[in-house]
């Protein structure tokens, strides 16, 4: 095992795999810039996969859910779930990294020379390992607020054009609303969702951030030199619908298990392209969704073993996803001419 190791973020990849390492024995240092941890995105997830995950540190992922989702509601389309959650992010973030040693500051990449092993789990700033040419970025806007207005048991969702905007139940009448969108201005889609789902309310919180877009396949390298990147800085995001939590903590354990496998890291970057190889046929459909409805029905059907995946950990029936994507896929309207928002890597 490395002596000296340190994780820059602790965002859920980095708090996940700094708890897996330190139980194991490891000389482990934290650096995190923020000091409002976990606070930069919605909190669904997936409740099987994050319970699986969760034993490995001894934590019972009960404590932590805040809502047992039961329906998604896709503009006036319905879809029932049995597997979709969401859980208090920060929280959990606050016991996995608990009496383990945090520095508050931002790391560059001259801490290299310090320690025998360096983790990037800084999310979408991949801060030390190299930049991405052609990083696809999603920018993203999201609130915290209150109201009554809303099904508490349901997530409401609506789209935009390579995009959409979100509202997830926190419990206690407190709403997650965001929007990430790579075309439309996020905030002109809140807006919209606000509108659609009639709610008024008093805001308590907003923030500002951007998803990594692009699959692991498309975010190498991801061993450089002493430097290792685990979670959102390799792409282990869900493309389009954005969901990273879950697949960012699947990644650190693929760390964590090459690490103790004698620190042999050469094939640990193969390792998670192949864990996310299901993403890449999504990924292509991003830029589909912005041209004719036609275009995307042959692309559809080849992605559809990953659609169903995806559908099936959130325990929805494939009867019904399909139908709610045919609706969708009706209701689209063509969009010819569009521009990108701008990212600042
Ligand atoms: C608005 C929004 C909503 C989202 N909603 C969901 C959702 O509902 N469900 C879901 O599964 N996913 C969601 N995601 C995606 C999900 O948050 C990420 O994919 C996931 O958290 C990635 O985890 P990570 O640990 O790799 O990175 P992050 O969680 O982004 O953590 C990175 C950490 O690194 C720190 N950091 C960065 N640079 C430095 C530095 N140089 N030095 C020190 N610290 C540094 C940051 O402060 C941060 O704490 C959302 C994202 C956004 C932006």
């Amino acid at each position: 095992m490395y002596k000296k190791i340190a994780i820059v973020g602790a965002g859920s990849a980095g708090a996940f795999l700094a708890s897996l390492l330190s139980q194991a024995g490891a000389n482990v240092n934290i650096y995190e810039k923020s000091r409002k941890i976990g606070c930069f995105c919605a909190w669904g997830t997936i409740e099987s996969e994050l319970k699986n995950l969760l034993k490995y540190v001894g934590l019972n992922f009960e404590d932590y859910i805040l809502s047992k989702v039961k329906r998604i509601i896709v503009d006036d389309i319905e879809l029932k779930v049995t597997n979709l959650v969401t859980f208090n992010k920060p929280k959990l973030i606050y016991d996995l990294i608990k009496g383990l040693r945090v520095l508050r500051v931002e790391a560059t990449k001259e801490i290299a020379g310090k320690y025998d092993l360096v983790i990037d789990a800084t999310g979408y700033k991949r801060s030390l390992l190299p930049k991405l040419k052609n990083d696809l970025l999603t920018p993203t806007i999201e609130y915290v607020i209150r109201t009554k207005d809303l099904d508490e048991n349901t997530i409401y969702i609506k789209f935009g054009k390579i995009g959409y905007a979100w509202i997830f139940p926190m419990g206690d009448g407190y709403w997650h609303i965001g929007a990430g969108d790579i075309i439309v201005n996020p905030i002109l889609l809140v807006k919209k969702i606000f509108k659609k789902f009639n709610i008024k309310g008093k805001v308590t919180c907003s923030c500002e951030s951007y998803i990594r877009s692009k699959p692991p396949a498309y975010c190498k390298p991801m061993v450089y030199r002493n430097i290792v990147g685990c979670g959102e800085s390799v792409g282990t995001v869900f493309p389009i619908t954005g969901e990273g939590i879950a697949h960012s903590m699947k990644c650190s354990l693929i760390l964590f298990n090459h690490i103790l496998n004698d620190g042999y890291l050469k094939k640990y970057e193969e390792a998670v392209i192949k864990e996310f190889k299901w993403f890449n046929s999504i990924f292509k459909l991003t830029w589909l969704l912005t041209g004719s409805r036609f275009k995307l029905v042959l692309p559809l059907l080849k992605s559809s073993l990953s659609i169903l995946k995806y559908a099936k950990r959130f325990g929805a029936k494939p009867a019904a996803v399909v139908r709610a994507l045919a609706k969708l896929l009706l209701r689209r309207k063509n969009l010819a001419k569009y521009e990108l928002l701008e990212a600042p890597l």
